[in-house]
């Protein structure tokens, strides 16, 4: 693991997790093929592999530290960096499993180039605390899409929750430097830009500054192209409900909202230690039908928090079943290390399996019946990547909706009018129509 960076160093990078940290590698990339990195798909090929790396949720805690041992196993002598939120809020964990590889805590991302000329150097790096600092230097996974995080940490505390330990507190990143880079990879070709955050509501709550102000600068910008706002908790989306609306009906804005509900029992609410009541998430889900009819709803359920009962359950199934939400993400209660929820009488495994397979069932039976609701009608989708088979392409309409379309026409990175011929329950299938660009 010795010796001085002076061939062109290949790089190999792994991301898990949300899009906050596909934000990250990209900035991370970015750094290094500016330092002339090479950057390669095959981890055999690479000098050094970079994992980033998730702590949200246990299994998939657990296959990532599965796969460090499978490289470290691979690669016995191969220099590796762990960054993302494991090195900060499992260091112990990590190290126990991985003695030699150095550390980049999910606020350094900036500092991997210093990180990896020590670490090829023969150091055991460790960059943990710090803010993080705004960088626009990226390397696009998708070129069509300009992946922004506006700000990093939370001013929550939710009880189940780790990454708060990883991320900290709310700092938003300044409106200035958000608004110069979405204009920059506008230029470079970028159509559809994904604003992300733990919590994207809070935006700007740390300065003065508010998610409202960030979006009306972002709908100034000429051009045509489409912004994903990430996910808000319903406490910071209430006090500004109509402000949103109002922006939201701007053609650039996708008719998307992410709205984390997690229960539909105030009682386990509370004991989550989320700041809202369910009938807060019923309101905004209702008035954004109401002034925006084809807005999609994606929603977060944990099932088997500590001392959810059957009677808890059962209001999260008829909260489901009223506000129809397009997308539920659905998540088995599991026990995060340090967090409050710990230390809480637990949910037997048996009960929580049987409420996810139950709320799932409820929740592929909704989000067919909502995509069905779009067949026959014509939309205006960006295509932004290739499909799976020959000739196929996917893109989003304007509700954020995938729509799987088969053309001969090389329609990626256009806008394009289809007809909606077919829908599953995770996607929709249309005609080309015409090319709009
Ligand atoms: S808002 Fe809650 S769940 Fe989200 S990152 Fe912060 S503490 Fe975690």
């Amino acid at each position: 693991m010795s010796g001085k960076v002076t061939k062109k160093v290949s790089v190999y990078l792994e991301t898990y997790g949300c899009s906050a940290n596909q934000s990250h590698s990209e900035v991370m990339l970015g750094l290094l093929r500016d330092k002339g990195c090479h950057i390669t798909k095959n981890p055999e090929k690479a000098d050094i592999l970079i994992l980033n790396t998730c702590i949200v949720k246990e299994p998939t805690e657990k296959r990532i530290m599965h796969r460090i041992k499978k490289l470290r196993e691979n690669f016995p002598k191969k220099s590796m960096i762990i960054a993302g939120c494991m090195p900060v809020g499992e260091y112990r964990l990590l190290r126990s499993i991985e003695p030699y590889a150095s550390f980049l805590g999910p606020k350094n991302s900036s500092k991997i180039f210093k990180c990896l000329k020590g670490t090829l150097e023969g150091k055991k790096v460790e960059y943990l605390e710090g803010r993080g600092v705004y960088c626009d230097s990226k390397y696009r996974l998708n070129p069509y899409i300009n992946i922004v995080e506006i700000s990093e940490g939370c001013l929550g505390n939710c009880s189940y929750c780790i990454v708060r330990k990883a991320k900290g507190r709310l700092k938003s990143y300044p409106l200035s430097d958000i608004l110069r880079d979405i204009k920059k990879s506008l230029k470079s070709g970028c159509r559809e830009i994904w604003l992300t955050s733990q919590d994207c509501g809070c935006y700007g709550s740390d300065k003065d500054n508010s998610l409202t102000k960030l979006l009306r600068e972002v709908t100034k910008i000429r051009g045509d192209f489409r912004v994903r706002l990430g996910m808000s908790n319903p406490d910071h989306i209430k006090p500004v409900l109509s402000d949103l609306i109002d922006i939201y009906r701007d053609k650039r804005m996708y008719k998307f909202l992410h709205l984390p509900v997690q229960s539909g029992s105030d009682r386990v609410l509370r004991d989550m230690n989320r700041h809202y009541v369910t009938k807060d998430f019923r309101e905004i889900v209702a008035v954004f039908r109401q002034k925006l009819p084809i807005v999609r709803i994606w929603t977060d359920v944990i099932v088997g928090f500590p001392g959810e009962t059957e009677k808890d359950f059962k209001e999260t199934i008829k909260l489901i079943k009223e506000t129809k939400p397009d997308f539920v993400n659905v998540s088995k209660f599991g026990i995060r290390p340090g967090t409050g929820a710990e230390r809480m009488e637990q949910v037997s495994r048996e009960t929580i399996n049987k409420r996810s397979r139950q709320i799932s069932d409820l929740v592929d039976r909704i989000c067919l019946e909502r995509n069905k609701s779009w067949i026959g009608k014509e939309c205006r989708v960006l295509v932004t990547e290739r499909g799976l088979k020959k000739g196929q392409y996917r893109g989003r309409n304007q509700a954020y909706k995938p729509v799987i379309i088969k053309t001969e026409k090389d329609i990626l990175g256009k806008f394009v009018t289809v007809k909606v011929t077919g829908a599953r329950k995770t996607h929709l299938k249309g005609i080309l129509v015409n090319l709009q660009d």
